[in-house]
C-alpha cells in the first residue's frame, strides 16, 4: 500500500469561486438549460479545484467532494436508498432534494453544528440497498484524465446510518461498502476517505460497537484501497481506541476543536487537522507545529480540521477589505497553502499554552418584573384581542428590491431613491396586513438583505465581504460577516424604519431585531476572545437598539434567535449546559433593558426544540413564535411546561402550498388544548421572505378566518 500523502484537505468548496454552480443549478431547475449544461459546469468546477490544489503543492487530492446538491444525498444514491415514490420522477435526484409537482422533498437539517444543511436519507422496510458507484468512480476517472490521482471521499457507514436513524441496517449497508471498496481498488484507487463525524458526539456503546463491526469488516475486505476514516467537529473520545484497534490504516483527527490524542497510534497514519476548516483566520504555525509534533503515530499527515466547504474560496477576491484585516484572513485557498507549508516543516512538540483571557464579570440580573406582572401591564397597554395574529417579520422580498440594492452599491441608484422604494414596499406590506385583519403588524424587512448581514453592516467590529459565499444548502449560499474587532453600535440602526412603519397605521408594528447569539452564529468570529465575551458585546449593542426603539414608542420588540441551538456544543453535556447558560444570559442582557409594558417577542425556526425548551423559556421573552405546522405540530406535546406567550406556527411557509382555513383551524384547536388560550398567539412558522404575495395573502386570509372561528367560541 502506498503511504498516505504528506498533505491533504478533507474537502473543498464546490459552489464555484463565482457561484457558477448556483447559477447552473437554478437555470437547469427553471428549464432554461439542459442537464448536460449543468454537468459541464460541474466538471469545470471539479477540474479547476484539482488544478488549483495541485498547483498550490497539495499532495493528497480528494475527489467526490463535489456534489450537485449534497454529499449525504449522494451517499443515499450510492447505496441505492432512493425511496420508491421518487423513482419515476424526471430527475429523481433533484426530486428528493427539492420535491416536484405533488411530491414533497426529503427532510433537510443542519450538518452537525454547522450552517450547512444535508438531506436526511429515508430508510424504511422497503429500502433495498444496492451499490451504484457511478459518481465516485466517474470522478476518479475524470481527475485521472486531467492527470490527477485522487482519493474518493464518501460519508462513512456509521455516520450515514446514524443520520438516517437506521443503525440496525449496518450489516446490509456494509455489503455495499465492501463492494464499493472492490470497485475502487479495481479502478486503481490507492486510498479512500470515509467520513465519520457522527463519532465525535459522545457515541453510545451501541454506536461504538457499530464502529468496531464496520471497520473490522471493511478492514478485512481483500484487495481494498487504504482506509482513511476521517472525524471532525470535535474529539473522537472513546471512538478513537475502538477505531485504532481495527485494521484501518489512517485516522483523521480534528486538532482545532479536539485535543491531541492521548492514545498511542503506532502503526497508523494520523491525518492531523491543524488548519481550521471552520473559521477564516490564519493558522498559528507555532501552535500547529507543536500539535503536529505531539501526535504519537507512525506517520503524521497535515490536513484541515474538516472539509473547507464551510469557508469562502479566496481572500484575493476581497480587494476592498481593510489591509490590516486582510492580513489576518485565510479562506480555502490560503488554508491549502498553509497545509502545504506546515507539511514541509519539521514538527516539534509540545503545544504551548494558549493566551489566557479574562472572562467578563457576571451579568447583572436586572430590569423586568416577573412575567405575570409584565403580562398584565402589556394587556392593559396593548389591548389585543384573544388569539392575536401576527407574522414573523419578513414579507416577500421582490427581485426589484434586490436589484435596487445592487444598483445603490454600483452607484446607479441614489440612496434617496432607494429609501423611497423601501418605504413604498413597507407601506404595501402594512396595507396588506391591515386589509387581512392582522393584529400585530410588521414592517416586512424590505430594507434588509439578510437578518445578520444587515446588522453587521451597521455595527462596528464587523466586516462584510463581496465574494465570501459559503454553501448553506443546494444552490443557497450565505455571505457570513466577519466579526473581527470589538463590537459597538455607533448609531441607531432600525429606529428610522420602525418609526416610519408605525406612522402608517394605528395597529402596533413590531420592532424587529436579530439576537446576539444568531448574529454571532452566522458570522465568522474572532478567535482571540472567548465566544461568550463576543456574544455579550453584541448583546450590549442590541440592548442599546431595544432602548432606542422603546424611546420612540415602539411597544412590541421582537429579538429573533433562530440560531440559539446552533452554537450548542455537540458534546459533552456539561459543555452544553454551560453554553445554554451564557446564551440565555446574553439574550436577557439584550432585552432586559425594556420596561414591563414593552412586549418582547422572540422567534425560533425549528420544531425539535423540545430538548432546549427550558432554555427557551429561560430567555424570558413575553412571546415566543416557533415552527410547528411544518412538523405536524409535534411541538405541542412538549409545551405544557412553557410559562409564557407562545405562537406555534399554523402555516408552513417552506412550501408554496396555501393551507386551507379548516387545516389552520384544526392546528389552532390542538394548540388551545395544549396551552391556556390567553397565552396562545397565531402566526406562521417563519418569515415570509421566500414566498410570493399571492401565496402569503391567501394563506394569511385563511389564518384570519380560522382564528375568528375560534374567537367566536370564547
Ligand atoms: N424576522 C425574520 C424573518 O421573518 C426571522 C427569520 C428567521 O427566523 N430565520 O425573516
Ligand atoms: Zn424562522
Amino acid at each position: 500500500m502506498s503511504p498516505f500523502p504528506k498533505s491533504t484537505v478533507l474537502g473543498y468548496p464546490r459552489i464555484g469561486p463565482r457561484r457558477e454552480l448556483k447559477r447552473a443549478l437554478e437555470s437547469y431547475w427553471d428549464g432554461r438549460s439542459s442537464r448536460a449544461e449543468l454537468d459541464r459546469v460541474g466538471a469545470g468546477i471539479r477540474g479547476e479545484t484539482w488544478r488549483s490544489l495541485a498547483e498550490l503543492g497539495l499532495e493528497g487530492l480528494p475527489s467526490n467532494t463535489f456534489s450537485l446538491y449534497d454529499q449525504v444525498l449522494d451517499t443515499a444514491v450510492l447505496l441505492g436508498a432512493v425511496p420508491e415514490r421518487y423513482r419515476a420522477a424526471e430527475d429523481p435526484y433533484f426530486a428528493m432534494a427539492r420535491g416536484t409537482e405533488g411530491l414533497a422533498p426529503l427532510r433537510m437539517t443542519k450538518w452537525f453544528d454547522t450552517n450547512y444543511h444535508y438531506i436526511v436519507p429515508e430508510i424504511g422496510p422497503d429500502t433495498v440497498f444496492k451499490l451504484d458507484a457511478g459518481k465516485p468512480l466517474g470522478e476518479v476517472r475524470e481527475a485521472r484524465a486531467l492527470g490527477y490521482e485522487t482519493r474518493p471521499v464518501i460519508v462513512g457507514p456509521v455516520t450515514f446510518l446514524l443520520l438516517a436513524g437506521a443503525l440496525e441496517r449496518l450489516d446490509e449497508v456494509l455489503g455495499c461498502y465492501e463492494e464499493l471498496l472492490g470497485a475502487l481498488a479495481a479502478e486503481g484507487v490507492a486510498w479512500v476517505q470515509l467520513d465519520e463525524p457522527a463519532l465525535v458526539a459522545d457515541p453510545t456503546p451501541e454506536e461504538l460497537a457499530a464502529v468496531r463491526t464496520a471497520y473490522e469488516r471493511l478492514g478485512a475486505a481483500r484487495g481494498r484501497p487504504g482506509l482513511f476514516v476521517a472525524s471532525y467537529f470535535g474529539d473522537l473520545g472513546e471512538a478513537l481506541p475502538v477505531l485504532a484497534a481495527t485494521p484501518v490504516e489512517a485516522i483523521g483527527v480534528d486538532l482545532v476543536r479536539g485535543g491531541v490524542p492521548v492514545v498511542d497510534l503506532t502503526g497508523k497514519t494520523v491525518v492531523a487537522g491543524v488548519v481550521s476548516g471552520r473559521d477564516v483566520w490564519r493558522t498559528s504555525a507555532e501552535r500547529a507545529l507543536a500539535a503536529l509534533g505531539s501526535v504519537r503515530a507512525s506517520r503524521v499527515t497535515v490536513s484541515t480540521s474538516c472539509s473547507l466547504l464551510h469557508v469562502p474560496y479566496d481572500v484575493a477576491a476581497e480587494p476592498e477589505l481593510d489591509p490590516a484585516l486582510r492580513s489576518r484572513l485565510a479562506f480555502a485557498e490560503q488554508k491549502v497553502a498553509e497545509v502545504v507549508t506546515l507539511a514541509a516543516a519539521e514538527f516539534h512538540g509540545p503545544a504551548p499554552a494558549g493566551p489566557s483571557v479574562a472572562l467578563a464579570g457576571p451579568v447583572v440580573a436586572e430590569g423586568r418584573s416577573p412575567y405575570a406582572v409584565r403580562a398584565a401591564a402589556q394587556a392593559e397597554h396593548l389591548r389585543l384581542p384573544p388569539l392575536p395574529i401576527t407574522t414573523i417579520g419578513s414579507f416577500p422580498q421582490t427581485g426589484e428590491l434586490r436589484a435596487a440594492r445592487a444598483a445603490v452599491t454600483a452607484g446607479t441608484l441614489t440612496q434617496e431613491e432607494y429609501e423611497r422604494r423601501v418605504e413604498a414596499e413597507m407601506e404595501h406590506a402594512i396595507r396588506v396586513q391591515e386589509r387581512l385583519g392582522l393584529d400585530v403588524l410588521v414592517h416586512g424587512e424590505p430594507e434588509r438583505n439578510d437578518m445578520v448581514q444587515y446588522f453587521a453592516e451597521h455595527l462596528d467590529g464587523f466586516a462584510v465581504t463581496r465574494n465570501g459565499w459559503v454553501q448553506s444548502y443546494g444552490s443557497r449560499c450565505t455571505r457570513p460577516p466577519i466579526l473581527h474587532g470589538d463590537v459597538g453600535r455607533p448609531e441607531p440602526i432600525t429606529v428610522r424604519w420602525a418609526t416610519y412603519a408605525q406612522s402608517l397605521t394605528d395597529k402596533p408594528v413590531k420592532g424587529m431585531l436579530t439576537g446576539p447569539v444568531t448574529i454571532v452564529a452566522w458570522s465568522f468570529v474572532r478567535d482571540d476572545l472567548p465566544l461568550r465575551e463576543v456574544v455579550f458585546q453584541v448583546a450590549d449593542a442590541v440592548r442599546e437598539e431595544v432602548r432606542d426603539l422603546e424611546a420612540v414608542g415602539v411597544s412590541i420588540i421582537q429579538v429573533d434567535e433562530p440560531a440559539l441551538r446552533e452554537l450548542l456544543p455537540l458534546a459533552p453535556l456539561a459543555a452544553q449546559e454551560e453554553y445554554l447558560e451564557w446564551a440565555v444570559a446574553a439574550y436577557r442582557r439584550a432585552t432586559s433593558g425594556a420596561g414591563d409594558r414593552t412586549q418582547i417577542h422572540t422567534h425560533l425556526c425549528y420544531s425539535d426544540a423540545g430538548q432546549i425548551l427550558t432554555a427557551i423559556d429561560g430567555l424570558d421573552a413575553d412571546v415566543t413564535t416557533i415552527e410547528s405546522a411544518r412538523s405536524g405540530a409535534r411541538i405541542l406535546g412538549a409545551v405544557e411546561s412553557f410559562g409564557r406567550g407562545l405562537g406555534p406556527g399554523v402555516y408552513d411557509i417552506h412550501s408554496p402550498r396555501v393551507p386551507g382555513a379548516e387545516e389552520v383551524e384544526e392546528l389552532l384547536r390542538r394548540t388551545v388544548r395544549a396551552l391556556p388560550v390567553e397565552r396562545v398567539w397565531v402566526n406562521p412558522d417563519c418569515g415570509l421572505k421566500t414566498r410570493t404575495y399571492e401565496q402569503v395573502e391567501a394563506a394569511l386570509a385563511n389564518v384570519v378566518t380560522a382564528t375568528r372561528r375560534l374567537r367566536a367560541e370564547l
